[in-house]
């Protein structure tokens, strides 16, 4: 499995790379990086040219909509890092993406099986516009795979897996759930924006089309919003030519910011996949704190799943106080000097919000019934590039103000 990751950290260098966008090393004026073209015209020579038209295949240039070099020299490089992908779609976000993918296997009648733990906006599609069109959601528990196989049916189609979960960060078992699927013909669909293919590489572990938001670790810099699905031959052209109706594209500005990001991705990962452990161990050792929700952490839930199956981390985890109010909570977050407070994840910079999932389960409970119900107010840190150490005291800082606050 290590051998997987050393490829895509190499591939990740030169990805995406063509001389007719770059210019060839002969050339003096040649660049590393493709330029920003934008467009929304691509001109013909003649009228027999345009009449002709171009092909549709990948990398071809036809009408700004779909593509120019600068989104193409992207999509490819996020192909040459996914084993088994025949190409990959750039959505707008990553909540495009989901839609995009979804509405490209979905048709009215059919079931969809969604984990209980996806990111919330995946639950209110299906709740929403799915529904609306005519396709029935059931949620299942994604830690148990016999729960998953009761609720296929025959008209089950697709199920839409994440891991770790969203906020609670439970890891199921993603090669059998992607077999048990595939044995019933059920189409996997795989939010991976947490592992990306540096953590996981989903095709290959036997997920038909994987999904990220590449506003995540990706742009890495949390200036830009973009999504994406790659797939196998199978399912590859069915997604572009669903992504073409819906009129999906990225601008080339982006598109260039999200290349320069996946240049560094391996990096800034490794880093913030360390920090996060330094941070979670500390953190596990504290009388405030009654779990920690980190994968990587060895003896957390989900570990020996992630262990297992995964080859990389990264700085997202969450953990849950012992007892206290959500006012506590409050003021611990408030308290926090290094931590923003917002939502997204994957940036340079580290950040806060409070974790909350009870009133949206329903297939699963929250907090889980072995623990304490005392203990149900969650944080959930993402860990960005500054030192661990100092993220650490702040931390201490922080606890200290929640211990006054929650009467600890
Ligand atoms: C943020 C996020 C998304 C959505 O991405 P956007 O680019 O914000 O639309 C999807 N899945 C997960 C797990 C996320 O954290």
């Amino acid at each position: 499995m290590a051998e997987d990751r050393d490829d895509i950290a190499t591939r990740l260098v030169a990805a995406g790379r063509q001389e007719d966008w770059t210019g060839t090393p002969a050339y003096p004026g040649a660049v590393v990086n493709p330029a920003v073209w934008r467009g929304s015209t691509h001109l013909y020579p003649d009228m027999a040219a345009l009449r002709r038209g171009r092909p549709n295949a990948d990398g071809h240039f036809y009408y700004g909509r779909r593509g120019s070099p600068t989104q193409w020299a992207l999509a490819d490089a996020l192909t040459a890092i996914e084993p088994g992908a025949a190409g990959t779609v750039l959505y707008p976000s990553g909540v495009a993406a989901i839609a995009g993918a979804l509405l490209a296997v979905l048709r009215p009648g059919d079931v969809l099986l969604v984990t209980d733990n996806a990111y919330e906006p995946s639950r209110n599609l299906a709740n929403g516009l799915l529904r609306d069109y005519g396709v029935e959601t059931r949620f299942f528990d994604p830690l148990d795979l016999a729960g998953f196989e009761v609720a296929c049916c025959d008209r089950t189609r697709a199920v839409l897996l994440e891991a770790p979960g969203s906020l609670t960060m439970e890891v199921c078992d993603l090669p059998a759930l992607a077999a048990a699927a595939r044995a019933r013909g059920v189409v996997s669909l795989l939010d991976n924006t947490w592992a990306s293919p540096l953590g996981f590489p989903a095709l290959a572990r036997g997920i038909d089309i994987t999904i990220m938001s590449l506003t995540k670790h990706v742009g890495g810099h949390s200036d830009m919003m973009m999504g994406s699905a790659a797939a196998g031959p199978q399912w590859y052209g069915k997604l572009r030519r669903t992504a073409l109706m819906l009129g999906n594209v990225v601008s080339p500005d982006d598109a260039a910011l999200a290349l320069r990001g996946l240049r560094t991705l391996a990096l800034r990962l490794d880093r913030t996949t360390a920090a996060a452990l330094q941070v979670a161990t500390w953190l596990r050792a504290r009388p405030e704190v009654a779990h920690v929700l980190c994968p990587m952490l060895p003896g957390a839930p989900g570990h020996d799943a992630w262990r297992r199956d995964f080859t990389g981390g990264c700085g997202l985890f969450s953990f849950v106080l012992a007892g206290g109010t959500s006012a506590a909570r409050d003021a611990l977050i408030d308290a926090l000097r290094l931590f923003g407070i917002g939502y997204s994840w994957g940036g340079f910079e580290s950040l806060a919000t409070p974790v909350d999932p009870a009133a949206i389960r329903t297939a699963s409970s929250w907090p889980p019934r072995d623990w304490n119900p005392e203990d149900r107010f969650g944080v959930r840190l993402a860990i960005g590039l500054e030192h661990p150490q100092d993220l650490i005291d702040d931390l201490a800082g922080a606890l200290a103000t929640w211990r006054t606050a929650a009467g600890f």
